[in-house]
Parts: C-alpha cells; structure tokens; sequence
C-alpha cells in the first residue's frame, strides 16, 4: 500500500492536521474514494499516536547546531570513526589490529577447511597406480580406500601421498 504520488502532500498535510479547510475538504474527498490512501493514512496516524505517547526526552541545547555540523562535515574515514567511537586513539589502534588478527584467523580457518580443487590428473595416477604392499589383504583394502576418497571431493586433501594412505590403512586393521 502506498499514497497516490499526486496526493502524497495533501495526505501528509492530513496526518500532520496542517491543512487549510478548501485542501482538508479536497483529501476527505480523494480518501473517501481511495482505499490505498486511506488505508495508508490511517497507519501514519496510529504511528503518529504512538510516537506522541512516548515520553519527550529533552535534548541538550547544543544537539541541533551540534547535528548540523557533523551532517556538515565530510564523512569520517573508517579510522577517524573508530577512534570518535573509542574516544582514544590508542584504543583505536588496539581495536584495528585486533580485527585485522580475527580476519587472519577466520581467512586461515577458511583456507584450512576450503575443498580442494579436483585435480584429475594426480588422482588418475591413484586409481590406476596399484600399490603393493606385499599383502593382498592389506593392498586390498588401500585400494578400497582410495577408491572410496576418489568419490569425495572434500577428502581429497587428505590422501595427497600413498604413505599416509598405507599407515591409515595399516591402523585400521
Ligand atoms: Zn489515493
């Protein structure tokens, strides 16, 4: 729902009552027709309500000039707000490398645990590479178990060397 673009005015004129008597007779007549204004009119003027029953705070006499130099103002750079926030510069720069240290951190986490990148043509050489360990049973099984991580994308990482796949293997028995 929303006020018809050519009323917007006389509607807002409606909720705030400042209305003369010829435009308050023309946007009774417009909302007696409209449902979307009306409707819209009525939701302004319950906010309005509520917004009148809250208590009124008093504000310091310097608010206002104080307000209209910061929207003056060129917009602080991230440091300058950081530091306006903090009240010290020192903090500020506490803060910023502390932030800087949990994006290494997340960045590193996120490295870590990031898929590997299929690589077809290491992997190929596992499949078709038989391992030999001497032992039927245990060649066996590491080829089951590479054939298994051939499947799974995420695992890959882990069975970068025959080695490792041989101890685990030589571990699981
Ligand atoms: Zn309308």
């Amino acid at each position: 729902m929303s006020i018809c673009p050519e009323y917007q005015d006389l509607m807002a004129g409606v909720v705030d009552e400042t209305l003369s008597p010829e435009e308050q007779a023309r946007a009774e007549q417009h909302l007696s027709m409209c449902v979307r204004c009306a409707s819209e009119v009525r939701e302004l003027r319950a906010t309005r309500r509520l917004l009148a029953a809250l208590p009124q705070e008093e504000t310091s006499p310097l608010f206002v000039p104080r307000l209209r130099e910061r929207l003056a103002a060129p917009p602080p750079s991230v440091w300058g707000r950081l530091a306006a926030w903090t009240g010290e510069p020192r903090l500020a720069l506490q803060l910023a490398a502390a932030g800087a240290a949990v994006l290494l951190v997340v960045g590193a986490v996120t490295w870590r645990h990031m898929p590997v990148p299929p690589q077809p043509n290491r992997n190929q050489s596992y499949a078709t590479q038989p391992y030999s360990s001497g032992d039927p049973e245990l060649d066996a099984f590491v080829q089951e178990c590479i054939s298994r991580h051939e499947s799974n994308q995420a695992n890959r990482m882990l069975w970068h060397d025959a080695d490792h796949v041989m101890a685990v293997a030589s571990q699981a028995r």
